[in-house]
């Protein structure tokens, strides 16, 4: 009984400290310029993957999967601002049209939502789920028990008063569409529990009711193409959050990489007796049941694709589904290398010492970015003391050292199997300097999220113990010697706070180290000055795969 609870709050730990990974790219904001928008905010990137290995129905399955993504994307627009082609025809120039198509609408989504298109006003935090002139206590007086819905629409009927719609009537010439394209594609696929999923994903397309495809797509584990479609995530109801916007994501797996990693995640029970720490703090053995799996991306549409790009994904949102199952964590690797190529190596251009540049290599961040998923699962998730569990005895302050917490793990891990002769795709130098530069890309807009603010904690830390140092020139160099050193007394710090749920300390410890310094600020303008992309547009689809 005991395990099975304990079982279960690791994995609501686990979804919420996702949930906050996944959002991580989301949140870049800008300072206001002058100009209305700015197209150099975004660097191109082609998605593309070896379809090779995929069979002759896979390839025409994937040709209607992109035909259903192309609706979940035509309903996200109706959801974020109304008519698309109507909104389109109203402006010219087209590299005017081209950011608003980037923003699905007139407001700049990493600029605080400013309209950059004249005659338009704020956005309204509901978008189009509400009725524009609904209030706040129009809503809360409507008596509907599915008012709160992820899956409706509130409208007005003929009497001005508010009614709910269901998705699949609002949009119904779509959803059945979208139904019929994946019952059609369920035919062709190879994998018996991939067209399983599919059949149920009509359904509930059909009836707005997820919960079976949900448990469906968790089940399949062979299945070599994947998709993720429908209403899924709540950001873009700024209102309440309670509206889901319609999305899609076409994946193939990364053979290659899955295995590796469930290969790593098996090593943790081992790993974990041999952390830096008092033996109370490493007594929990880490969950094996780890379903983190890499993919290449081959389209987003919808909710994902609007202006910042997820390069990691946390499903399903259900938590009736996580409690039974748990979550499957998404890396997205092709979609990672390209915010490797386009903003982590022109930043670390600019602030890592010349002859350790070498050392930035994809490889490394990809890995780098794994082991911190993997890490999430080690550690202490219960106190010591009898003070419940640490997210409860750490309260707010509980995601940014959970964070630094799978950062420096990640670290250690990489290290660990290293030197075990387990990992070698890398060398230990590049996974450290690369480390170093992305911190950089954290932190550039500011140590607000959970994850700023560990990289700040971090930064600060390993400048104190000189693991890395600054040149005259504004350009950093790491000292792998110290850095490793350090990694281990930070380690002990963190498992220690966690673990004795020492929440004045975690407080104390973000108020002095978890902000951004004045020199720090200083090479971070630098970065922003130079116009160094804050995020990725994609050239996407059959063509490009070669698939028409
Ligand atoms: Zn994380």
């Amino acid at each position: 009984m005991f395990k099975k609870i304990f079982s279960i709050v690791i994995v609501l730990a686990v979804a919420v400290v996702m949930n906050s990974c996944e959002n991580a790219d989301n949140k870049a904001t800008e300072e206001t310029t002058e100009t209305p928008y700015n197209m150099a905010k975004y660097a191109n990137f082609t998605l593309t993957t070896d379809i090779s290995q995929l069979s002759d129905n896979q390839k025409e399955m994937l040709l209607l999967l992109f035909k259903a993504a192309d609706l979940a994307d035509e309903i996200f627009w109706l959801q974020n601002i109304g008519d698309k082609e109507a909104f389109l025809a109203t402006i010219e120039d087209p590299a005017l049209r081209q950011y608003a198509i980037i923003n699905y609408g007139p407001w700049d989504e990493l600029n605080n939502l400013t309209p950059f298109i004249e005659g338009y006003g704020p956005k309204p935090a509901g978008a189009e789920f509400y009725p524009p002139d609904m209030t706040k206590g129009e809503f809360n007086s409507f008596d509907d028990e599915n008012k709160t819905s992820l899956y409706t629409l509130i409208r007005r009927n003929e009497e001005r008063e508010l009614t709910t719609v269901w998705y699949h009537e609002a949009y119904k010439e779509r959803t059945d569409k979208m139904s019929a394209l994946l019952e059609e594609a369920a035919q062709l696929a190879d994998d018996p529990g991939f067209a399983n999923y599919l059949n149920l994903r009509a359904v509930a397309l059909r009836t707005d009711d997820y919960f079976e495809s949900d448990m469906a797509w968790i089940d399949m584990k062979d299945n070599l193409i994947d998709l993720v479609i429908g209403p899924i995530e709540n950001y873009t109801d700024g209102l309440y959050g309670y509206k889901a916007a319609h999305e899609a994501y076409i994946l193939i797996k990364d053979v290659e990489w899955s295995e590796k990693l469930a290969k790593y995640a098996a090593f943790l029970p081992q790993l974990q007796t041999e952390l830096p720490v008092d033996q109370a703090y490493k007594n929990e053995v880490p969950g094996f049941d780890v379903d983190l799996n890499a993919y290449d991306v081959v389209y987003y549409a919808g909710d994902c694709n609007m202006a910042g790009k997820t390069i990691a994904i946390n499903l399903p949102n259900d938590e009736r589904v996580q409690l039974e199952k748990g979550t499957r964590k998404l890396q997205l690797k092709n979609a990672m290398q390209a915010k490797f190529d386009k903003i982590l190596v022109p930043i670390s251009e600019m602030v890592i010492t010349p002859e350790q540049r070498k050392h930035i290599t994809f490889t490394a961040f990809f890995s780098n970015t794994m082991f911190h998923e993997v890490s999430h699962g080690m550690g202490i998730k219960n106190t010591i003391n009898g003070k419940g569990s640490a997210r409860k005895a750490l309260k707010e302050k509980y995601s940014a050292i959970e964070e630094g917490k799978a950062d420096i793990l990640g670290l250690y891990l990489v290290t660990k199997l290293n030197e075990m002769g387990e990992f070698n795709d890398t060398d230990l130098m590049d996974n450290y300097v690369t480390f170093m530069a992305g911190i950089f890309r954290s932190v550039r807009f500011g140590a607000s999220s959970a994850h700023g603010m560990a990289n700040m904690l971090r930064f600060n830390y390993f400048l104190e113990k000189g693991a890395f140092s600054r040149n005259d020139d504004g350009t950093y160099a790491v000292d792998m010697d110290k850095m490793k050193a350090a990694s281990t007394d930070l380690t002990q710090k963190i498992l220690k706070i966690q673990g004795d749920g020492d929440y004045e300390a975690a407080a104390n410890w973000i108020a002095t180290d978890g902000v951004i310094k004045p020199q720090l600020q200083a090479d971070l303008d630098k970065i922003n000055d130079a116009g160094v992309p804050v995020d990725i547009v994609f050239t996407q689809g059959p063509e490009v795969l070669g698939l028409k």
